[in-house]
């Protein structure tokens, strides 16, 4: 196979594996999001004593205005990019689960020596590796948030994903190649140790529950509400459930432009690591007005490329700028300490010596 036809069997592989169950785009998490849309909006159109159609139904999710504004159509294109085009680089680029599984194994095992494996009932060793991945994940995930947010060299990155003006399913995938790259790799790194330490203490096998082979509880997020997180559906957790679980209202408040949003709710399903550090905002029951983007901060990105393109500039620009902040900083150190005292001493006597 060579040429077009190697990259179409590549694109092919790429858009089934997309669209594979268990993906974020696969049947069942699409169906799971459509039925809790269908739920909203007839909970919505009761209370207001209102009766129900399938065309105010369709038209309540798809809204022609959301769908087809410029911003959308950059997720789309960006979509198509991430989510096809470039998902099997992706994978090339990322150190797993596995492979951070395998090396942990390895250093606790030439540190501390082979071991006979704990007898633990299956079951309990199954729900400690659910529970584990899930916070294990959230914790890599609210953490390389968290530095995407505060570094600015990173923000212009991450300002990708968080210009978006309107919010669809897509827009999830409305991300820089770094950014991806990055979190995938921080993930992959914190379940792997994870997984690493239950298996040099349990012994080969450790796994957890699953659902359509992931994580029963992260899939239970996927085929539920996860989609809503980007969508201009206000449906939000409070008391309790908001500092557990993130509502597609929380997300929703991260994507504010007013600037008492910023920085808040950091985490994907879980709230709990943004309530441990102080990042969380739960969001009202009620709808709270709210404005999409990054205000005005930057231009909107008009097209994929910039998109890609003026992020790596203004990174570069940023590492620039620091660098010779740091050069000069470590010459005023020198200078401050004496470091430079031997050449100024020898000036001096030489200007003596001529005088
Ligand atoms: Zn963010
Ligand atoms: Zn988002």
């Amino acid at each position: 196979m060579s040429g077009p036809v190697a990259i179409w069997a590549a694109l092919q592989g790429a858009v089934l594996e997309d669209f594979k169950p268990a993906s974020a785009y696969g049947a069942p998490a699409l169906i799971g999001a459509l039925a809790v849309c269908a739920l909203y909006y007839a909970g919505r159109r009761r209370a207001r004593g209102r009766r129900l159609s399938v065309r105010g139904f369709v038209r309540s999710i798809f809204p022609t205005r959301i769908l087809l504004h410029p911003s959308s159509l950059i997720d789309m294109r960006l979509w198509a990019v991430n989510g096809v085009a470039l998902a099997s680089a992706y994978g090339m680029l990322g150190l797993g689960l596995f492979f951070w599984r395998d090396e942990v194994v390895a250093g606790l095992t030439h540190g501390w020596g082979m071991h006979p494996p704990a007898r633990w009932p299956a079951w309990t060793i199954l729900t400690l590796a659910t529970v584990l991945q899930l916070l294990a994940s959230e914790f890599a995930y609210w953490f390389a948030h968290y530095c995407f947010h505060k570094i600015p060299a990173l923000w212009e990155f991450h300002k990708v994903h968080h210009s978006a003006e309107v919010m669809t399913t897509l827009t999830e995938l409305r991300q820089h190649p770094v950014e991806i790259i990055a979190f995938m790799n921080l993930i992959g790194l914190s379940t792997g140790i994870v997984f690493g330490v239950m298996t040099y203490a349990f012994g080969p096998g450790v796994r957890p529950f699953t659902l359509l082979n992931g994580n029963i509880l992260l899939m239970a997020f996927l085929v539920t509400y996860g989609h809503l997180r980007h969508s201009h559906m206000w449906i939000a957790f409070t008391g309790f459930a908001g500092r557990i679980l993130q509502s597609p209202a929380h997300h929703q408040l991260h994507h504010s432009a007013n600037p008492i949003h910023y920085d808040r709710n950091l985490g994907f399903a879980l709230a709990v690591w943004d309530w441990a550090f102080g990042t969380l905002a739960i969001p009202a029951r009620a709808r709270e007005p709210i404005v999409f983007g990054v205000g005005d901060e930057a231009p909107p990105f008009r097209s994929a490329v910039a998109a890609f393109g003026v992020p790596c500039v203004r990174f570069a620009g940023h590492v620039g700028r620091f660098a010779a902040g740091w050069r000069r900083r470590s010459t005023a150190h020198e200078v401050a300490s004496g470091a430079q005292a031997p050449f100024v001493i020898a000036r001096e006597l030489r200007q003596s010596k001529e005088s």
